[in-house]
C-alpha cells in the first residue's frame, strides 16, 4: 500500500489516458474527424460559439501522444493515419505532371 497514491484525490477526478489506460491524460488528440458547417446564426452568441470542426479528442498522457510538426498532438491511430494519407512519390509525380500540363495548356 502506498499512502501517497491513496491520498491523491486528483487521480480520481482526472481522466485516464485512453491509450495505455494507466497514466492520467494531459492532452487531447487534435485530429479533425468531422467538419461542421454552420447552418445559420440567430445572434452573435451563436456565431462565436460555432464549432467548425470536431476533433478526435482522445485523452492521452505525455507518453502516448504523438507530436506532429510540434504543433499538434495526435493519438497513435491518427498519427499512423496522417502518414498514410500523404501521397506516395509516384502519386506526387502524376500530380506534378497534371498540374504542369494544365498550366502549359498541353
Ligand atoms: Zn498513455
Ligand atoms: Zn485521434
Amino acid at each position: 500500500m502506498n499512502p501517497k497514491i491513496d491520498n491523491d484525490e486528483n487521480i480520481f477526478r482526472k481522466v485516464k489516458c485512453g491509450i495505455c489506460k494507466k497514466r492520467v491524460s494531459t492532452r487531447l488528440c487534435d485530429f479533425v474527424v468531422d467538419y461542421r458547417q454552420p447552418m445559420f446564426f440567430r445572434d452573435y452568441h451563436d456565431f462565436s460559439e460555432q464549432q467548425l470542426h470536431g476533433t478526435c479528442d482522445m485523452p492521452m498522457c505525455d507518453e502516448c501522444a504523438k507530436s506532429y510538426n510540434n504543433i499538434y498532438d495526435f493519438c497513435p491511430f491518427h498519427y499512423g493515419f496522417i502518414k498514410k494519407i500523404q501521397p506516395i512519390p509516384e502519386m506526387k509525380r502524376a500530380i506534378t505532371e497534371y498540374v504542369t500540363k494544365d498550366l502549359l495548356n498541353f
